[in-house]
């Protein structure tokens, strides 16, 4: 299921910035195909284990719920839809005295939540609901037992990762504060635990820490931030809580992505260097997870090599994908759609994107398709529906939202996501034969 919604920035032609500087980037507007925010309760809700999320929404959102998330409706749900229909706007204190209702009988039920979000979505009786308020309401109701936040997951100019970044800047306001200017390392954006612990263990032996992570496990137990805070952000669509890290005093380092063996190394280096960390020692506490990663990378290069590839814009993992691609195994991006390109977040990227590749922020989804057809790459990366009818015309396609459910980041993914990336190749070279 897709929503179209429409980009915030104008058409056009706007000059690049790093090593695609001379590259022009196409601004497009139009009908998208993306899936909304709602999405990210699909990771987040695995990553935060004492959180619940009731979507306040329509019975579009529990389907687009229960489909994206089919099987964990078996298992103890930690998140739901409370449904807002037509019938609640003969009155808003109705429908808010209902939300309480609902809050009141899940927090009954379920003593083990922390911390419960309150999700807004876009059905027109929802946004004329004040989510922040019914939020601070019922925490006052429900404090210090549990805490209740609000962001939106709507689909109105939005794509799914942002429904991470919404959530992430809620959490902000809720972490302590770091007392003194002693510096901590903070990594920003949802991680597989199992990247997580390699992560920590590649700090520790740089001496780089301590080391945080937001989102934590557990949301009773946030990181604190201060004057004292380095972040490392480790996925590309969390601009709204880079600024709300930044508003507590908090830096961000400018680094790549951990994709693959040379983003993780430069992202590595990038703390590395605000610790003062000797080139002995970085070069010694990453030198097996290089080799490791460069090793699983090899295997995939007979495949990929020098295929072409087409970005659709709907993850904002797009540039950093590309980079990766590009360098790493050889293939050649023909177009890199993104949703929105934050220009700062993404400058060490575009630094090192081929020059031939065209850049497009924003969607127009007709003429993409057109530009795609004609270019005829070996692979194209877009949502779930367009992935259908372009297989059917004979395009190689992936998902893009696999990339953000899938462990990718760090030297012992590397291999993965390159294998996420041969599968569909080799998959089709065999039905051809
Ligand atoms: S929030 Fe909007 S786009 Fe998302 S499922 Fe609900 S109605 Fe659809």
């Amino acid at each position: 299921m897709t929503h179209p919604g429409a980009p915030r920035e104008p058409e056009g032609m706007a000059p690049g910035t790093g090593g695609c500087a001379d590259t022009p980037i196409l601004r497009e507007r139009g009908q998208r195909e993306v899936f909304c925010g709602l999405t990210g309760i699909i990771w987040l809700h695995r990553k935060i284990q004492d959180a619940f999320f009731l979507v306040v929404g329509s019975r579009t959102c529990a389907h687009l719920l229960q489909s994206a998330a089919g099987v964990m409706i078996f298992a103890e749900p930690r998140f739901a839809t409370a449904i807002i229909e037509e019938r609640d706007l003969a009155g808003l204190a109705d429908a808010n005295e209902e939300l309480d209702r609902v809050v009141t009988r899940l927090i009954q039920r379920r003593p083990d939540i922390r911390m419960l979000f309150l999700v807004g979505s876009c059905p027109s009786e929802v946004i004329k609901l004040d989510l922040s308020r019914a939020a601070q309401r019922l925490s006052q109701r429900f404090s210090p037992s549990v805490r209740v936040l609000n962001y939106s997951g709507s689909g109105i100019e939005t794509t799914f990762t942002e429904g991470e970044d919404a959530c992430l800047a809620a959490l902000v306001p809720e972490m302590p504060a770091e007392p003194g200017t002693a510096r901590s390392l903070l990594v920003v954006g949802a991680l597989a635990e199992v990247v997580e612990d390699q992560f920590i263990r590649l700090f520790a032996a740089l001496g780089v820490g301590p080391v945080r992570f937001l989102p934590s496990r557990r949301a009773s137990e946030l990181p604190a931030v201060g004057e004292g805070t380095r972040f490392l952000l480790a996925q590309p669509f969390l601009a709204g809580t880079a600024r709300a890290l930044e508003a507590r005093g908090a830096r961000h380092i400018p680094a790549p992505f951990p994709l693959g063996e040379e983003g993780t190394t430069a992202w590595l280096r990038a703390a590395a260097e605000v610790w003062g960390v000797g080139e002995e020692r970085f070069a010694q506490a990453t030198a097996q997870g290089r080799e490791r990663a460069r090793a699983a990378l090899a295997n995939h290069r007979a495949t990929l090599d020098g295929k072409s590839i087409f970005f659709f814009p709907d993850s904002q993992l797009e540039v950093p994908l590309a980079r990766f691609l590009s360098r790493e195994l050889g293939i050649k991006p023909i177009e890199i759609g993104t949703p929105y390109l934050h220009r700062q977040h993404l400058a060490h990227e575009l630094a090192l994107l081929p020059a031939a590749a065209k850049l497009v922020e924003g969607q127009h989804v007709d003429k993409q398709l057109d530009r795609c057809r004609e270019a005829r790459p070996d692979m194209t990366v877009c949502g779930l529906g367009l992935a259908n009818p372009l297989e059917a015309e004979g395009l190689t396609t992936k998902w893009s939202i696999e990339l953000v459910f899938s462990p990718i980041q760090g030297y012992d993914q590397a291999g993965d996501l390159a294998g996420l990336f041969a599968r569909p190749l080799v998959r089709r070279e065999k039905l051809m034969v």
